[in-house]
C-alpha cells in the first residue's frame, strides 16, 4: 500500500486531496497544526477514524516533528500544502509567513533528502509568484519571469526555488504546482470568493445588512479545489519531476463574481456591497490568468468546474448552512 503524507490536511485542498488518495487505496498521514479550545477540524472530521487515515497534530516549522514523521512512515509521496495562505494577512505577519511558507519547505526537503530521498515531493506553489508584470494575453505559463507583490508571494517564490534546487542538486523527485486561484465550500471564510458567497447568503437570510469588502477590480482565474487536487496527484505520477501551471484559463473580476452571486440570490448588488478601505492591500495584483497547456498535454488534466458553477455550489452550501442556523 502506498503511503502519502499531506501537510495542511485540515485546510481546503488537504481535505479534498486526502479523500482522493484514500479512494485510490493509499494510506494517508494527514498533518495539521494543533488547535486549542475544541475548535476541531471540520474539513476532515469525517475522515478521522477511517481506515488508512492517520491524523497527526504538528507544526511544519518544527524540524524534530518532521524528522519523526519521515523516519516513522518513509512515505512514497509527500504533499506540502500547509501554509499561511492568506495574501492580505501576509502583509501583517511577513516573517511568520516566510517561516511557514519558505523555511519550513527547506526543512522538509532537507529532512527527506537525508531520511527518505526517494519520497516524491509536491510543493503548493502559486500564481502569486507573478502579478507585478503585465499578464500576457494567453495567461502566465511555466518559465515566465516572476514578480511577486506580497510577502506571501515572496515566501512562495523562495520555496519554489528551493524545490528546483533540491531537484537539480540532489536529483530528488520534487515538483512545484503553480496553482491559480481555486475555492470550494471548504474555503476559509476570509478569502474573497467565500466571503462573497457566505456574506450574500447571510444578507439573503437577513442575518446581516451589507457585505463590506475592499478592492473589487482584481481579475482572478478561478476554479474548484476538487479539480485542482487531481492535478497535484498527477504531477507525482510522471516519469520525471517537473513544474506545472494549473488554471482554468478563464475567470472574472471580484466585482463580476459578487454581481453573479447577487443575481443567483435575487439581490441587488448596489444594496449589498459596501466599500471598506480596511480590506485594501498595500500592493495589489490586478490581473492573474493562467495558461495550463503543459498540464493539459502532459498530465491529461482537464478541470470540470467553471467559476460560475463553483460560486453557485458555494452559495448554495452557505445558504443551507445559515438556513439551518437561522431556523
Ligand atoms: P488553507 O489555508 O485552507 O490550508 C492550509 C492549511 O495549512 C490550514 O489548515 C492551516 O491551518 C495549515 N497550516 C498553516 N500553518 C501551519 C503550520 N505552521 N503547520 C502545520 N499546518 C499549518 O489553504 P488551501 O487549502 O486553499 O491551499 C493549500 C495550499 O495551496 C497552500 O499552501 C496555499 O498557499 C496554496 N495555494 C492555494 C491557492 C488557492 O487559491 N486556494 C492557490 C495557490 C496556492 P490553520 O487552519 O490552523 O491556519
Amino acid at each position: 500500500m502506498l503511503k502519502a503524507v499531506v501537510t495542511g490536511v485540515a485546510g481546503q485542498d488537504g481535505s479534498y486531496l486526502a479523500e482522493l488518495l484514500l479512494d485510490q487505496g493509499y494510506q494517508v498521514i494527514g498533518i495539521s497544526r494543533r488547535r486549542s479550545a475544541n475548535r476541531g477540524y471540520p474539513n476532515v472530521s469525517h475522515l478521522i477514524g477511517v481506515d488508512n487515515f492517520t491524523f497527526l497534530e504538528g507544526d511544519i516549522c518544527d524540524a524534530t516533528f518532521l524528522n519523526r514523521v519521515i523516519y516513522t512512515y518513509r512515505p512514497e509521496e509527500w504533499y506540502n500544502l500547509a501554509a499561511q495562505s492568506n495574501v492580505g494577512h501576509s502583509f501583517r505577519e511577513p516573517t511568520v509567513c516566510f517561516d511557514v511558507n519558505a523555511k519550513a519547505v527547506i526543512s522538509q526537503l532537507d529532512a527527506l533528502r537525508s531520511l527518505s530521498p526517494y519520497t516524491r515531493f509536491y510543493q503548493a506553489s502559486t500564481s502569486e509568484l507573478w502579478g507585478g508584470l503585465k499578464c500576457p494575453e494567453g495567461g502566465y505559463s511555466e518559465g515566465m519571469m516572476f514578480h511577486p507583490r506580497s510577502p506571501y508571494g515572496v515566501s512562495k517564490l523562495a520555496a519554489y526555488w528551493a524545490v528546483v534546487n533540491y531537484r537539480e542538486a540532489y536529483g530528488m523527485y520534487a515538483c512545484n504546482g503553480i496553482l491559480h486561484n481555486h475555492s470550494s465550500p471548504r474555503r476559509g471564510p476570509d478569502f474573497a470568493t467565500r466571503k462573497i458567497t457566505n456574506g450574500i447568503a447571510r444578507v439573503k437570510l437577513g442575518l446581516q445588512d451589507k457585505l463590506r469588502m475592499g478592492n473589487l477590480s482584481a481579475f482572478r482565474d478561478e476554479g474548484h479545489s476538487k479539480d485542482f487536487v487531481k492535478a497535484m496527484h498527477l504531477m507525482l505520477q510522471q516519469e520525471s519531476p517537473n513544474d506545472y501551471v494549473i488554471s482554468t484559463g478563464s475567470g472574472a473580476t471580484i466585482e463580476e463574481m459578487f454581481k453573479y452571486v447577487c443575481e443567483i440570490a435575487g439581490l441587488d448588488f448596489e444594496n449589498v456591497y459596501e466599500m471598506d478601505k480596511r480590506y485594501m492591500r498595500p500592493s495589489e495584483v490586478p490581473y492573474l490568468l493562467g495558461n495550463s497547456r503543459k498540464a493539459r498535454e502532459e498530465l491529461n488534466w482537464v478541470p470540470e468546474y467553471t467559476w460560475k458553477a463553483l460560486l453557485k455550489e458555494m452559495y448554495e452550501s452557505d445558504l443551507s448552512h445559515w438556513s439551518i442556523k437561522a431556523y
